[in-house]
């Protein structure tokens, strides 16, 4: 219930202005967001690549409305770019990109839109030496976000795609996606989905991830494991020795902010661990979904509003 209220409100302009008018809300941001300057990010990126993990930066957006917003958001991108080439940091850093802040949503040739401002960030990220992963969305995008990154591969056969175990089709996929060198980063999804197209309690959910870490793990891919689960990340690892993997050809991904302790433990026991780092001023639909995710966050964030308010 409670989810299902915050993944609303995370689509609610009015309570958007609420939420973001509000001053305490900014210091809880802070936990989950870098900041909301390319200097911030470019900072953040910095110092967790000097404690040995890597980083997956994205600039924060979803849902733009418009052709110019959708561009400047690939400009943007551009300019992360550069900069992670500039600094050296390139080399343990890469980008996420939500299609829909790229322009998939535009009633006239969205997915053209997008596919074009994606292709200008790939074209970006190579010059840089660095790769791109394609963030998922909610399931009414996720046919056409495949297509375009099979469109892509074809030029930057490095793009990385997400799938979400809590969809009842995502096993499929992982087989058409585990083939050799692809990058397929494994999340369990946090969008408000249909039963009809989604597992929803935590069992189920957890039952299909590991299904899909399966195909995974055994196939010629290159799996990202994108949980703060536990009992994700223990049978991951089983499951990497088991089909003799090496600690190269796999990686863990975790959330900034969450579980710091055990992104450490991870890359100090030799494991690729990276971080997924969002900064911009576009952090409302991240931050509510991150406080969807765990009651906790919203205790904390409800008491911060009660002693502040
Ligand atoms: C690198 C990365 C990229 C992602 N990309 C996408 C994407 O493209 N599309 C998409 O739909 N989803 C994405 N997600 C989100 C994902 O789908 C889940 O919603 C989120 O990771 C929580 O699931 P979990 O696997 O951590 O397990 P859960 O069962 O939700 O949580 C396990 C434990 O992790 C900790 N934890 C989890 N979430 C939080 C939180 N918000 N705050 C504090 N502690 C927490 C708690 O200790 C919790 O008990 C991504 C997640 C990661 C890590």
């Amino acid at each position: 219930m409670l989810r299902s209220a915050l993944l609303a409100a995370s689509r609610s302009p009015q309570v958007r202005t609420v939420v973001e008018k509000f001053p305490p809300t900014h210091a809880i941001v802070e936990r989950f967001v870098a900041g909301e300057l390319l200097d911030d990010a470019v900072t953040a990126c910095d110092d967790l690549v000097a404690t040995g993990r890597k980083v997956t930066l994205d600039h924060l957006g979803e849902d733009t409305k418009d052709a110019a917003q959708a561009a400047g958001t690939a400009e943007a991108y551009e300019h992360l770019l550069a900069a992670l080439k500039d600094t050296g940091l390139a080399a343990n850093a890469e980008v996420s990109v939500k299609l829909s802040a790229v322009g998939q949503f535009l009633p006239v040739d969205g997915e053209k839109i997008a596919l074009e401002n994606a292709r200008r960030i790939c074209a970006a990220a190579a010059d840089a030496g660095t790769t791109v992963t394609l963030d998922m969305e909610d399931h009414t995008t996720t046919d056409s976000t495949l297509s375009i990154a099979r469109e892509l591969r074809a030029d930057f056969p490095w793009l990385g795609v997400v799938l979400q175990a809590y969809l009842r089709r995502t096993e499929a996929d992982c087989k058409e996606f585990a083939s050799a060198g692809s990058r397929v980063r494994l999340c369990k999804g946090a969008y408000k989905e249909p039963e009809s197209v989604a597992f929803q309690g935590k069992r189920d959910v957890d039952l299909a991830y590991v299904r899909a870490l399966k195909v995974l793990m055994s196939g010629d891919g290159y799996p990202m494991i994108a949980s703060h689960d536990p009992n994700m990340i223990k049978i991951a690892g089983q499951l990497a020795e088991w089909n003799g993997r090496k600690a190269d050809s796999f990686e863990y991904q975790m959330l900034f902010g969450i579980r710091p302790e055990e992104q450490l433990r991870l890359a100090e026991a030799g494991n690729a661990m990276r971080v997924y780092l969002p900064y911009g001023q576009e952090w409302y639909g991240y931050f509510m979904r991150r406080l969807a995710e765990r009651p906790a966050n919203l205790t904390f964030f409800l008491r911060a509003m009660a002693t502040r308010g």
